[in-house]
């Protein structure tokens, strides 16, 4: 295939970093590791392929270098298809005979001029880790939120230690030029973008586990996905987010809320200090007692405090028992009372309400087998919210002490393992011999009938080997093998399935802390939301909803999607980003002093200037 041919997968990726991260166990693409680069990696790759196609790099010498460094192993195509069904390893050919053809016709290859900016930057890091080429800047200039247009940077850098950032910063601030610290670059809000120079911190990987203090050091490089699986070898568990992000990045720039913040609460929560350089290139610490606070809270949303090259990290503990509990509801309202419940209680280390959107896209190996199943919950069950709860024996057992009707781990394993036959003939046929009032789910998911189902679908990795592509199937059957992927404490805790929401999409959600004593205005303010989607014909869904501080607030998601490469969609999408802000924002001034929006670069402030905030005079 060509690189025109080939540009609309390329122009697909969502830039979610995936591939940086060993989720599935195939091992991560050699050349990126070796190199260290965004371009050296599939995700990088893919931008470079686009990019080429499109004109916008011409052909350079370290293009020429990455593209032979692929070795067409097919980690990739493996780890792409399973969070967002492309097939990478298309691109990777084509880049690959593009370049043959290009060398074999004698045509230019390009070595970007030096300059006084990278020989300044060069000595501090080392030749090879500071650039100017295009086909290195090209992987550092985009972003799928919709607001944003390529930004393409003049430098890129890639500091080994807190000294080389200090440097860094001093030569940027001499040269009056802007510089931007960048962990996986996944935000999916832009935020990592920039003119001047892109501080790569992801060589800064320290990642040291105190088991005595309950703690982890870490630099700005170390991923969720690194330090969960650390603090897991010493029997603890960290309250990570999505597993490719950079857990100082996602501390500072979004809290680094999820389920977990049920328990372990977020941003500042998980953190006891923290080392940062600012913008004098000077050091500091949270702690500090001669440095002013620099993460007051800011309503109109701070600026970044410097970059932060260190932080420890809380850890918490682990017991044998663990295991989940799915609570399915019809509505909204009656998930949020029991969730509140939950809150309440503190039951569990993990909690929250998910829509039957993001319930059926982590259970379905496929788009289209999730989207099935979103119909069958939906349309055949009346199911359409679940409430999540992590726990050990103790909590689960309470939890289904309050509820009508629980799906347990078991349940959830057989219907991840008989996917294709739950919605299929098989699962059409069990429910139409059930009663049907509308909620079908409480009679399907009673105690009693668990061996009919399981009778009913004979559950095995086998099963999911049609819905995937023919190439795929042995690598899916070997995979759901594995009992972590069907294991909710495991995919949780690693967070592996959340980037295949809108499989198709991305998405952007927009977070906000609400109070929770008034469920009612949640469910408005989703309904609302939906209607500034709808008007714009985006496709666009509930998130989740998470107690927080004893279920006193809660956090809530609502994601719109569009398709990035289609123009007509984009425009589409700013105008409902700039309506839904409308919205929000009309709604956290009736919870006046009752909770905020997430406002950037808040994530270290104290949790309780968010969930509480200085009531407007
Ligand atoms: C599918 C998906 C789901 C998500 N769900 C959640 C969620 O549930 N909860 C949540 O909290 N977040 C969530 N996020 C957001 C994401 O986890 C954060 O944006 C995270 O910061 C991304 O990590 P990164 O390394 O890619 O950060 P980047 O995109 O590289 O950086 C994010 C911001 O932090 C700045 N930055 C990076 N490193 C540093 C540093 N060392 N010092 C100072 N500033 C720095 C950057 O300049 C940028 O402004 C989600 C994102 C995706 C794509
Ligand atoms: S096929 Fe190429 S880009 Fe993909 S993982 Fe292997 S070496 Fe990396």
């Amino acid at each position: 295939m060509t690189l025109q041919e080939v540009k609309g997968i390329a122009g697909k990726c969502v830039h979610y970093a995936m591939c940086r991260i060993d989720f599935l166990g195939t091992g991560v693409c050699a050349s990126g590791t070796r190199s260290g680069y965004v371009s050296y990696y599939p995700q990088g790759r893919m931008e470079i392929a686009a990019a080429l196609a499109d004109e916008v790099i011409p052909v350079t010498e370290k293009l020429v270098d990455i593209v032979q460094s692929c070795t067409l192993c097919g980690k990739c195509d493996k780890q792409c298809y399973f969070v967002r069904e492309l097939r990478p390893i298309k691109v990777m050919r084509a880049l690959k005979d593009h370049i043959a053809s290009h060398l074999e016709q004698g045509l230019a290859v390009v070595r970007p001029p030096t300059d006084d900016v990278l020989e300044r930057l060069q000595a501090v890091t080392g030749a090879e880790w500071s650039s100017n080429d295009p086909a290195i800047l090209v992987a550092y200039s985009v972003d799928r939120f919709p607001l944003t247009e390529r930004r393409m940077p003049r430098y890129v850098t890639m500091p080994a230690s807190t000294a080389e950032v200090q440097h860094i910063i001093k030569i940027a601030r001499d040269a009056d030029l802007p510089y931007t610290a960048r962990g996986h670059g996944a935000s999916s809000f832009a935020v990592a973008l920039g003119d001047g120079i892109i501080i790569d911190l992801t060589r800064m990987k320290q990642l040291e586990v105190d088991p005595k203090t309950w703690t982890a050091t870490i630099g700005p490089g170390v991923t969720a996905f690194d330090l969960q699986r650390e603090a897991n070898r010493h029997g603890m568990r960290a309250g990570v987010v999505e597993p490719a992000a950079c857990v100082c990045a996602n501390l500072i720039s979004t809290n680094m809320h999820s389920l977990f913040s049920h328990a372990y609460g977020m941003g500042a929560d998980h953190c006891s200090d923290a080392e940062f350089v600012d913008p004098e290139g000077e050091l500091y610490t949270m702690n500090n007692p001669r440095q002013s606070n620099p993460f007051y809270f800011n309503k109109a949303g701070a600026g970044p405090n410097g970059i932060c090259t260190q932080a420890r990290i809380r850890l918490y503990p682990m017991t044998e028992d663990e295991s989940a509990i799915l609570v399915p509801f019809p509505t909204l309202q009656e998930a949020a009372a029991m969730a509140r419940e939950v809150g309440h209680r503190r039951l569990g280390f993990a909690a929250g309400i998910l829509g039957a959107d993001y319930v059926s896209a982590f259970m379905a190996p496929t788009n289209e087998t999730a989207e099935q199943l979103k119909q069958l919950f939906r349309e055949k069950m009346g199911l359409e919210y679940s409430l999540l709860v992590l726990g050990d024996k103790y909590d689960l057992a309470a939890v289904k002490d309050l509820a009508e009707v629980t799906i347990d781990e078991k349940l959830i394993r057989t219907m991840m393992l008989s996917m294709p036959q739950l919605h299929g003939e098989a699962g059409l046929a069990m429910l139409s011999e059930l009663p049907s009032d509308g909620t079908l789910y409480k009679t399907l998911f009673d105690e009693e009938m668990i061996p009919l189902i399981e009778a009913a679908l004979s559950p095995s990795p086998d099963n999911i080997m049609p819905a995937v592509d023919e190439d795929m199937r042995e690598f899916y059957r070997d995979l759901y093998q594995r009992p972590e992927m069907t294991n909710l404490v495991w995919l949780n805790m690693y967070r592996i399935l959340s980037s295949r929401t809108g499989r198709g999409r991305p998405f952007f959600g927009m977070v906000m802390y609400m109070p929770f004593d008034e469920p009612e205005m949640i469910v408005e303010l989703c309904e609302q939301l939906g209607a500034v989607a709808d008007k714009h014909g985006l496709r666009n869904d509930f998130g989740y909803l998470i107690p927080i501080d004893f279920g006193k607030r809660a956090a809530l998601e609502y994601d719109f999607y569009h398709d990035h490469t289609n123009p007509e969609e984009r425009e589409h999408a700013r105008a409902a980003a700039d309506e839904a802000a409308e919205t929000i924002d009309r709604y956290m001034k009736r919870m006046n002093g009752r909770s905020a929006a997430v406002v950037p670069f808040q994530g270290l402030c104290r949790k309780e200037n968010l969930l509480y905030p200085e009531p407007a005079q």
